[in-house]
């Protein structure tokens, strides 16, 4: 992607560089806290991807990685309320350390879900990495415990985060033009 800034983009929220400064820094605290264990990374298709591929290469300890896929969008920009899963775990995460690594935190309707859901698998610890915090439209809470950004009730697109499957690919968050959506 070019260093161009998209045409469909009203603002950058969240530069590169903030992106990449703020991944490092979140990588550090969780090699630090998670230290002697090996957690079960698990990747929220597909929001999440470049944030996971960064987080975990700021990562030092050993770790694994897993994915799953709910689906509450369905493309659109609100959701939903009910959430599918599309794809689960390939591993089982009993007695493991589990991160759950997602891109975005809005109603926390898909979180909460997905972390009643782990529970029930017996993990040793379950442990929730959201790149962004979007607390405006919270209708249920959810722990967070490493979060890269605190944002406003906007919707944003970029770093792996899409408006219909479009500008995941772009290396910053920002906000869409109205007129786009
Ligand atoms: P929640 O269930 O409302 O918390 O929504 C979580 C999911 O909605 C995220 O994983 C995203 O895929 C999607 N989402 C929520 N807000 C945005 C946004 O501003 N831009 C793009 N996707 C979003």
């Amino acid at each position: 992607m070019s260093s161009a800034t998209h045409p469909d983009i009203e603002r950058v929220l969240v530069s590169r560089e903030q992106l990449q400064q703020r991944v490092k820094e979140l990588g550090t605290e969780i090699s630090h806290d998670f230290k002697g264990k090996k957690p079960v990374l698990v990747g929220v298709l597909r929001g999440s991807v470049l944030f996971l591929s960064d987080l975990m290469q700021n990562i030092s300890i050993d770790c694994s990685l897993d994915f799953i896929c709910p689906s509450s969008y369905d493309g659109g920009m609100k959701s939903t309320g009910v959430v599918r899963l599309l794809l689960d775990l390939r591993e089982s995460i009993e007695g493991k350390d589990v991160i759950i690594v997602e891109d975005i935190v809005d109603s926390g309707l898909t979180m909460s879900y997905m972390m009643a859901n782990f529970k029930t698998r017996r993990p040793r610890s379950l442990t929730l990495c959201t790149l962004l915090d979007k607390p405006a439209c919270r209708k249920i809470e959810v722990p967070i415990r490493y979060k890269g950004f605190k944002i406003g009730d906007e919707f944003v697109v970029g770093y792996g985060l899409d408006y219909k499957e479009i500008y995941r690919n772009l290396p910053y968050i920002g906000i869409l033009k109205s007129s786009r959506i």
